[in-house]
Formats: C-alpha cells, structure tokens, sequence
C-alpha cells in the first residue's frame, strides 16, 4: 500500500458514530484524509470498493501463533496473514509459546517478530503475557514491567491458575499496572484428564468428562477475586449456560467483568463431536444445545462483549490421533468472520451487533479506543464482500492450522482484506 490509498465506493459503516452511506475514503499517511462522493486519486493507490462493506477494524482478542517453539504448527507470519485474510486488523497472541512470553524480553522478542509479519501483510499483533511465571500458577509476573515492553493484557491462557492466592495476587498486580486478565476458567481438578463435554454425546462415546460446573465454578471463583483486587476480568471461551450467568450477574453488580464467546461455541454442540471426531476436540469443549443458546443469548445481549477465535492451530497428524490423545484446537482465523456474518445474514444477530462484537467489544476489552471511521481517525479497516458465495475449505486457509469442524459448511459472505496503513509497527 501506499502512503495515499483511495477506497472507492463502498459501503461505509461505522454504527457508534451513524456512518452508513455509499462513499470514498481517501487515506494519507496512515489516517482517513477525507471521506466524499467522487474524491479525486491524483496518484493514489485506488481500491475498487464497489458491493463491498468497509467497517470498523476487527479485532481478535484470543490467537495462539505458536512462534517461537511450535513453528509446525504456525508461525507469527503464518498466523498474522490468516488473520488479514480473515477480516482482522489485529490479533491478540496468548502467551503459551515455547518458551513462554513471561519477561519483558520475550515480549519485545514477540514485538519484533510481529513488525516482521506485518511488513509481509499480515495483521498486527499485539502479544499477551504470562500471567504467572512460566505459567506453572505459582508466581505472579511482574505486570508492570510487561506493560512497558508492550503486553496489552495478563493470561495463562490454556492453563487455569489452580491457586486462588496466586490468581488474588496476580490480580492486584494486574490492577496496579492498569493490564485486563485473559482467564481461561476451568476448574483443573474438576476437569482433570477429561476431554469432552459430561453429555450423552460424549458419555455415549465413552470420553473421560469434562463437566460445565468446572467452567462456572472457576468463573465465579475468579470473578469474586477480581472484584475483591480492584481488577479487570475477561473471562475467555464462555461455553455454558451457567458461567453466561456468572458474567450478567457480574454486570449487574456494576464490576468490570467481560467476556468473549468463540465460533464454536456459539454455533456447534458436542453432536459435532460424533460428526467430526477430533476435528471439535477444544477446551473447554463443547456443550449442549441449551448451554449453546444460552451463549448465544449472551452474545446477542452483549452480556458476551466480543467473538474471539481461540484460533489454536495443529498440525494435521497431530489432529489425526485418536480424539483423547489428538491436542485441543481448531484453526479458526480464516473462518471466523463469514461464519457470523452467515447469522447476521439469516437475521440472528443485527449488523451493528456483529461489529460492536467483533471491533468495539474487543477494543473495550483491552481499554483502548475502537477504530474509528472518521476523517483523522488511524485507518484500519474490515473489507466484506456481503454477497460472495464461500465454502469454508482448510485446504485453502492462510493458517497452518487446517482442522475445523466447519469443513465444508457453504456460506454467503466473506472478508474481502483488511485496510492498514503499510508502515506501522505493531505496537498499539
Ligand atoms: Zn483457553
């Protein structure tokens, strides 16, 4: 892209701010320069957005990249590309790499490698880190000295911290540098070896279990420590119907508490386990059809404040072991946006909810300020194409990550890219 870049003729929409109209969008030095009918290009990149949506820039707050340690399975640029690919302007990279990102070093490491992605065309990264050391839930971080490196958030994502007194001091240092946690709330020893959702799906098929009170009564636990620190809690992957709860009754009590929900959860229950074998093997798993419309509820409410993939890709003979020894994940970047947009399309979700959940929420989330289409505002951008007809192929995603219990679904509606300025770094 070039330091001038004229989007023609889309459709602009920005709900917060009652932008809806066909327009251009002239662009200069990273900003929106000037929004109008017929903008002349004099010698700027043109972009044809004739059928094509432009919206607030999507964000992603929960994305597992893989790099350093696990580069078969992903790569910082693998990722940030799937992501550009599959509508988002920025991603937020867990910290449970190998090594961890638990030091300011491994997030100015995280940072480097991000700027690189981002050169290549990928989406900007805003890494995460650890929340405990080496996240083994033991020792606290040291939350400030994360902040100035750069960590946009706290989170042991992938493992909850056992100990409320670790998590309770995690927390208020969490608060005293200003950071949000990213809590993954399942109970470790409710869930112990299970692997799949305590239902009759997976009792059918024998699973060890995996049961939904771990999720409510660790979200409980945590949400009382939170509110006991002073601290921002975001509780990731929401997946039944009692932890939805857990989160409105936080709310109503005024406490800063938030949550994002996934595709999967949102859309599939453990029949999909029968159907597609390891392919749905996630954690928290999924559930039953009730839990999946009390998410929903949740999601349309804005009780659940964003969609966030938990992209967690593998390698495809790691996902072809038998479903208790295959990793929990599903690569979920490249699929995320058509398969919501799908729901706005049968009239499910409204449109401006699907972009409060996708650019706002998530920017809410992380205490920074949403994207803006505005003149001045930074340009970054969600391009949709309302109408294309697309079938979710992994043979053909951006990720190295190619399971998803969504093959094969046929869709209309599809990112159409992302809109950033070319020089950037990743550094929000
Ligand atoms: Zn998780």
């Amino acid at each position: 892209m070039s330091a001038r870049l004229l989007l023609r003729a889309a459709r602009l929409y920005d709900p917060a701010l009652g932008l809806d109209r066909v327009a251009d969008l002239l662009a200069e030095d990273g900003h929106v320069a000037a929004i109008g009918r017929g903008l002349p290009a004099g010698g700027a990149e043109v972009v044809e957005g004739g059928g094509l949506w432009a919206l607030p820039g999507f964000i992603d707050l929960h994305v597992h990249l893989r790099e350093p340690g696990e580069t078969h399975k992903e790569d910082m640029t693998t990722g940030a590309l799937a992501a550009a690919r599959g509508g988002f302007t920025a991603v937020v990279a867990m910290a449970n790499t190998r090594p961890p990102v638990d030091s300011p070093a491994a997030v100015a490491d995280a940072l480097a490698r991000a700027r690189q992605a981002r050169a290549l065309g990928g989406a900007r990264v805003w890494p995460t880190a650890a929340l405990t050391r080496g996240l083994m839930g033991e020792t606290p971080t040291d939350a400030a000295a994360l902040r100035a490196a750069g960590a946009v958030a706290l989170s042991d994502d992938g493992r909850p911290v056992r100990s409320a007194a670790v998590l309770f001091a995690a927390l208020k240092g969490a608060r005293q540098a200003g950071l949000c946690v990213l809590d993954h709330a399942e109970d470790p020893d409710l869930c112990a070896d299970g692997v799949a959702h305590d239902g009759p799906v997976g009792r059918s098929l024998g699973l060890p279990p995996r049961p939904a009170a771990a999720e409510a009564a660790q979200a409980a636990r945590d949400v009382a420590l939170a509110a006991a620190a002073g601290a921002r809690l975001h509780l990731q992957h929401v997946s039944t119907a009692a932890a939805v709860e857990v989160v409105r009754e936080a709310r109503r009590r005024g406490l800063p508490v938030t949550a994002e929900a996934t595709p999967h959860h949102l859309l599939l229950t453990e029949e999909a386990v029968a159907a597609f074998g390891a392919a749905a093997r996630v954690n928290p798993p999924l559930r039953e059809e009730g839990d999946r419309q009390a998410v929903w509820q949740g999601l349309v409410d804005g009780v659940i404040d964003a969609v966030a993939t938990d992209h967690a890709p593998h390698a495809p003979e790691e996902k072809a072991a038998p479903f208790a020894s295959a990793p929990p994940g599903i690569s979920g970047l490249d699929s995320a946006v058509a398969l919501l947009f799908a729901e706005v399309r049968a009239g499910r979700l409204p449109l401006a909810a699907f972009v409060d959940r996708f650019a706002y929420g998530p920017a809410r989330v992380l205490g920074r300020p949403p994207e803006r289409i505005a003149e001045g505002a930074p340009l970054a951008l969600t391009l949709l194409d309302p109408e294309a007809p697309w079938e979710v192929d992994p043979d053909r995603f951006a990720s190295r990550g190619r399971s998803t219990p969504f093959r094969g679904r046929r869709l209309t509606g599809r990112p159409a890219g992302i809109l950033l300025p070319k020089e950037e770094g990743a550094c929000p």
